[in-house]
């Protein structure tokens, strides 16, 4: 019988310690009434969270960067004209499409001629403010010796790769220029995008050849279509593969 003292400070503690006892349940069910309370309101906002998410899962979010722009009118093709229209005119025929499609959202860096910094790395952080699914930056090529042509894409991250190789497929049988296939490099575009993200190059402006053909609404318009071709082969694929649903 070590717990049974007669000496009355230990009786006191022993009080002490069936009255703790006795509060704990209570203190514990209190505690646990004030939860479902939180519980529901946890849950409330969890299914207006998947709510949302699902919502937002609904449309495949593409996310159209037409390079440069404003002061910065990147490459000058062989005609004199600027790679800043091209990229912005074959954009706007990509969003037009995209717009047609059902299940896709389009997001455009630049509509018109604005200049967009590069030191503010806006057209990445666009992209991811946006939650985009893809993203994809539009560019047409140049080289010192004009007798280069071609259509390449540009990728950085692993997880771009297919997506890369998938535009590529389908743009160069559009453009019927060589086919100088998918490489990677670090581009700001493609590295600080939250997202598969390709970049586009298309031809060379400084290939008359190529810079002649790009410049038409013809080529532009198949352009545009194996563009969005490429998109929904890779949504497709990126349902397959659970990355997308
Ligand atoms: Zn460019």
């Amino acid at each position: 019988m070590v717990f049974q003292q007669k000496n009355g400070r230990n009786h006191r503690t022993r009080n002490i310690l069936v009255v703790t006892l006795l509060l704990f349940p209570i203190l514990l069910m209190s505690a646990c009434s004030g939860n479902p309370e939180n519980n529901n309101h946890n849950n409330a906002s969890s299914s207006n969270n998947s709510e949302n998410s699902e919502n937002k899962n609904t449309a495949f979010k593409v996310a159209i960067d037409p390079g440069h722009g404003g002061r910065d009118p990147g490459a000058t093709g062989a005609s004199g004209q600027y790679e800043k229209s091209f990229t912005l005119n074959l954009s706007k025929k990509v969003e037009k499409r995209l717009e047609q499609e059902s299940g896709m959202e389009v997001f455009m860096t630049r509509t018109d001629d604005s200049f967009i910094s590069q030191e503010s790395r806006e057209r990445p952080k666009y992209a991811n403010r946006k939650n985009a699914d893809v993203f994809i930056s539009i560019h047409g090529n140049t080289f010192s010796d004009p007798n280069v042509s071609g259509t390449e894409t540009y990728y950085y991250h692993k997880t771009s790769h297919q997506f890369a190789q998938i535009l590529q497929k389908h743009v160069v049988k559009a453009t019927e220029f060589r086919d100088r296939g998918i490489k990677k490099k670090d581009l700001f575009v493609v590295r600080d995008t939250e997202m598969p993200a390709a970049l586009l190059e298309v031809g060379y402006l400084t290939n008359s050849a190529n810079e002649s053909k790009m410049h038409t609404d013809d080529f532009q318009s198949r352009v545009a279509d194996s563009i969005v071709k490429g998109i929904k082969e890779y949504k497709e694929e990126s349902e397959k593969q659970g990355i997308f649903s």
